[in-house]
């Protein structure tokens, strides 16, 4: 069989239609299947426009490709209708090419039309299908070309649906991610599954305008009779990502440490102040279970507790005086405060916990509770020592007066030192038991500072006479105050003023007060000895002094029960001095 003879053969076989025509358009070949399909015998055929195989509505159609291939431009294959003898309209893909002879020259055209089978019909019933899917629709064929897009397609990437199809999948993706995923698409054919849309990878589409956007992807296979397809369904998440952006750089900014847990325990979201806190790096955690940092002996009950949160979840404020522990990397326990709250997502619930670590606080609840205790015993204790101290004082005085002459000169000596040092315990057990009281009844009243004033140098009249003391008092205000502890305060300040002057220098004493917003800072200023820096501190512990009680007489206790009152007002209390130049003390209230 000759080469010629095998070509006809070929062509005279193909169930496609195979039409060739003349430069003015004048049938000159056609084929058996043209003469099967079209129900035309070839006589009624050859020498006539091929137009007659064309309805009404074709015809300019026909007139544009002619007038392209013409111009030697390439038609794609298209999509068409042609009429049987018998006017029945079918409908068909054609492929238009150029015929030229030895010489190259154009001389004609072929013309090759296959009938839409019934696979062509579930391709278009297909199309029907994906262009009502909420999401952009590509379906790829097994060589990873795109074979059908639906709108939201061509919207989401900027593209014709004519520009996608018969294109590579990688037309859509990011250059930087083409290398792994034509391995992936490989890989997806040779075990080909449903892959729903995941939150755990980064997928990244591009536009036609190259412009890159995250997405989300959900993968299917879809098998036909001849061959294996995917549907690939694509979203855009970038406003979701933005939101998840925002809503994590809100997280970062929140004071304590938060923890973001899913329903099954899994750390989703922490910011830094978490890896700070606990000593864990992000990676560290995410994914872990909470209970990762929790510590061992609360750890199994936990998970209970967790489902039942999610089985009811409402916001758990802090404070709740749960005795709650965190665990940190190194393995220390601390005592934290947390608050809940429930995050409801589209399809899951998430808690988010704020984390306060409340070492601190729980410190300084322990000091305050043993300084309570402390006062406590010193109550009892000068309260109880009184008596007996007052039974020996008593019985000294007895021998002293009824003993007199019994008792020889240096014995009488010793019982004027044990007069002495029992008197002076008294006085030091007195103010221990007046310390110790400051507060136990404090009532709050609106005090006029000028009166109380008034009233307190009253009552020193005869020291500030004899110390011949000059006492100025500015303008005072009127303040909300405990009003027998600030009347004891500004008498020890004063009698001190007063008691540590110089001995040949008169005391003047100068008492006022600044207003500052709701902040009265009162001074008593006096030009006494003076005190150096390094004891500023000390003279408000108690029972501290600077001097012998030969020179000033007194018990420690005055300035401790100051700052004890300064403090019960939510005050402070400081002095600024130098020896030899005077102090000033000062207090808030
Ligand atoms: P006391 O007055 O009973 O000694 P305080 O607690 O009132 O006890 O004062 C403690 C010490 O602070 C005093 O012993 C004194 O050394 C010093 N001090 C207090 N007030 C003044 C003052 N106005 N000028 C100089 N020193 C003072």
């Amino acid at each position: 069989m000759n080469l010629d003879l095998l070509t006809s053969h070929i062509i005279e076989s193909s169930n496609d239609v195979i039409i060739s025509i003349s430069l003015d358009g004048n049938i000159n070949y056609c084929n058996y299947a043209t003469v099967k399909n079209y129900g035309y015998a070839k006589e009624e055929l050859l020498d006539k426009p091929y137009h007659i195989l064309l309805p009404q509505e074709k015809l300019a159609e026909l007139a544009k490709i002619m007038e392209s291939l013409m111009f030697g431009e390439y038609i794609d294959t298209l999509e068409s209708i042609r009429l049987s003898k018998d006017q029945k309209r079918i409908k068909v893909s054609v492929v238009f090419s150029p015929v030229k002879n030895n010489m190259g020259k154009l001389i004609g055209f072929s013309i090759i039309e296959r009938r839409l089978t019934e696979y062509r019909k579930a391709e278009s019933r297909s199309q029907a299908l994906i262009e009502t899917a909420p999401d952009a629709m590509v379906i790829v064929n097994n060589c990873g070309q795109i074979i059908l897009v639906n709108g939201q397609a061509e919207k989401l990437f900027g593209y014709t649906r004519n520009e996608l199809l018969g294109q590579d999948i990688e037309i859509l993706i990011p250059d930087r991610f083409l290398d792994k995923h034509s391995s992936h698409r490989k890989s997806f054919f040779s075990n080909p599954h449903t892959r729903g849309m995941g939150r755990d990878m980064e997928l990244w589409g591009k536009k036609k305008n190259g412009e890159e956007f995250p997405v989300e992807v959900s993968l299917g296979p879809l098998r036909t009779e001849e061959t294996l397809l995917v549907s690939a369904a694509i979203r855009d998440i970038s406003e979701r990502k933005y939101a998840e952006e925002k809503f994590k750089r809100l997280l970062e900014s929140a004071p304590d440490p938060m923890v973001i847990v899913d329903q099954n325990g899994a750390i989703t979201l922490i910011n830094g102040q978490t890896e700070n806190l606990f000593g864990y790096s992000r990676d560290e955690l995410l994914g872990q279970q909470i209970e990762l940092l929790i510590p061992g002996k609360f750890r199994a009950q936990h998970p209970e507790y967790r489902k039942k949160f999610f089985q009811n979840p409402k916001l758990r404020p802090m404070g709740m005086n749960l005795e709650l522990f965190g665990l940190k990397k190194n393995g220390e326990e601390f005592p934290v405060e947390i608050s809940l709250s429930p995050i409801q997502e589209k399809d899951s619930m998430l808690v988010s916990a704020a984390i306060r670590d409340i070492s601190d606080r729980k410190y300084i609840k322990q000091l305050e509770q043993k300084n309570r205790e402390l006062e406590q015993f010193a109550y009892i204790a000068s309260h109880d020592l009184q008596e007996p101290l007052h039974t020996v004082k008593s019985f000294v005085q007895l021998l002293k007066t009824d003993y007199h002459n019994q008792l020889d000169h240096q014995a009488q000596q010793f019982l004027s030192f044990i007069f002495q040092s029992t008197s002076r315990m008294e006085k030091l057990i007195y103010g221990l038991l007046e310390y110790s009281r400051i507060g136990k009844q404090k009532q709050l009243s609106l005090v006029d500072c000028n009166k109380l004033l008034k009233e307190v140098i009253d009552d020193l009249h005869a020291k500030i006479v004899e110390a011949k003391a000059t006492i100025h008092v500015d303008h005072l205000p009127t303040i909300d105050a405990y009003k027998t502890e600030l009347w004891q305060l500004f008498q020890n300040l004063l009698s001190n003023a007063i008691k540590f002057r110089k001995q040949d220098v008169d005391p003047i004493i100068h008492i006022s007060c600044i207003q500052n917003n709701n902040e009265s800072t009162f001074s008593i200023q006096d030009n006494g000895i003076g005190i150096q820096s390094k004891f500023f501190d000390k003279i408000f512990i108690i029972f501290q002094r600077l001097h012998f009680r030969e020179d000033f007489e007194g018990t420690g206790i005055g300035l401790a029960q100051c700052k004890k009152i300064v403090e019960l007002h939510g005050g402070k209390i400081w002095l600024e001095s130098n020896p030899g130049m005077g102090s000033n003390f000062l207090f808030t209230i």
